[in-house]
């Protein structure tokens, strides 16, 4: 229930932190500030209690009140479909578990690594393919994180660090900008790579001390964002993304195919017209990772193929983005199209 007096400001939190800890935990306060009842909409908190409900309040402000089928919803709630066990879906779909030589990192593919910075996130995405990842045995001590360092100074080969987590940006920036000098004396580490979904959530998160320590390396930084639906693109957004673009640094996004969230022409081409206007390029569209509790949302490939023709013939060719998925022993993501 929620104890907030109705008169209070939407927006309290300028502080991303203050932010951070002030996200849903719980089914019941979600469904009652968008006025909503759990009998329509099939939720259980047994599917909480494996993966936690998690959502930044300015995320639920993007949301419709009253609107049981809202896209940004249906990403962050609980529901009975994620109990259903499906044999083809795995609790380590893309085998990361095999390529963590050290703690912190996923080295897959030949000339760039994962690093993984924090082991939460600032929301929980119900068709994660994180939610099994053993993020226990990936928490670093700083002794850990040398260790980690002396695996990219052992490989000439790497020349891309990818921030990645969880989401990178829960780390704090002294933290990111400590790691961030360490890496650029690395000679072959050209360039730095942040994949992240807190900007999406908590707008504030792109602040000075984050501008700061992106701004001032030599690595060429390039954020890849992570939005789904149009409907996560706001004001708050687009002026973060316009502050990281001032500084120099690409931004690039991401989605996930998502039945019932996004998976129709007309909203992928709203969404990828929607980020251009946020100065955002569209990079992938991936195919649903096939992890255990997340088979209602797949896509089948077909039809994926369908609506992807429909995208490509609606949009320049700089607005469609790669269909792609993430297959276990690739050395890349494989091309779908
Ligand atoms: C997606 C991914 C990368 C980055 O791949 P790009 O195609 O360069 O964006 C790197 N490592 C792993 C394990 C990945 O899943
Ligand atoms: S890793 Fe990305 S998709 Fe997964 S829960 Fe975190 S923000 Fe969501």
């Amino acid at each position: 229930m929620s104890t907030e007096p109705a008169s209070q400001p939407i927006n309290i939190y300028s502080d991303w932190k203050a932010e951070l800890s002030n996200c849903i935990s719980s089914i019941d306060e979600l469904l009652n500030q968008l006025g909503l009842k759990a009998e329509d909409l099939n939720t259980t908190e047994q599917a909480a209690s494996q993966f936690p409900i998690k959502v930044p309040q300015p995320f639920v402000k993007l949301m419709q009140y009253g609107n049981p089928k809202d896209p940004l919803l249906k990403q962050v709630l609980p529901i009975t479909s994620e109990l259903q066990v499906d044999s083809n879906f795995s609790t380590d779909p893309v085998s990361e578990s095999s390529f963590n030589p050290v703690p912190g990192i996923v080295h897959k593919y030949r000339n760039r690594v994962l690093m993984i910075i924090s082991p939460s996130c600032a929301i929980n995405c119900r068709y994660c393919f994180r939610r099994h990842f053993p993020y226990e045995d990936n928490r670093q001590s700083k002794q850990q994180w040398l260790k980690a360092l002396d695996y990219l100074k052992a490989k000439p080969e790497i020349n891309e660090v990818i921030y990645s987590g969880g989401d990178p940006l829960a780390a704090n920036d002294n933290f990111l900008s400590w790691l961030t000098g360490e890496i650029e004396s690395i000679k072959h580490i050209k360039r730095l790579r942040i994949h992240t979904r807190l900007p999406v959530v908590i707008p504030s998160r792109i602040d000075d001390p984050l501008l700061n320590w992106l701004s001032n390396t030599r690595l060429k930084p390039t954020v890849v964002l992570h939005i789904n639906h149009a409907n996560e693109i706001d004001t708050a957004l687009s002026h973060g993304v316009n502050q990281l673009k001032q500084a120099g640094i690409l931004v690039l996004n991401q989605s996930v195919l998502l039945k019932g969230i996004n998976d129709n022409s007309h909203q992928l081409i709203c969404l990828s017209e929607k980020l251009f206007d946020a100065g955002i390029m569209p990079y992938y569209l991936h195919m649903l990772d096939p992890v255990q509790g997340a088979s209602h949302f797949d896509v089948p490939e077909a039809q994926a193929v369908e609506i992807f023709n429909q995208i490509q013939s609606e949009l320049p060719g700089f607005l469609v983005p790669k269909l792609v998925q993430e297959r276990a022993g690739e050395t890349s993501k494989s091309l779908i199209l």
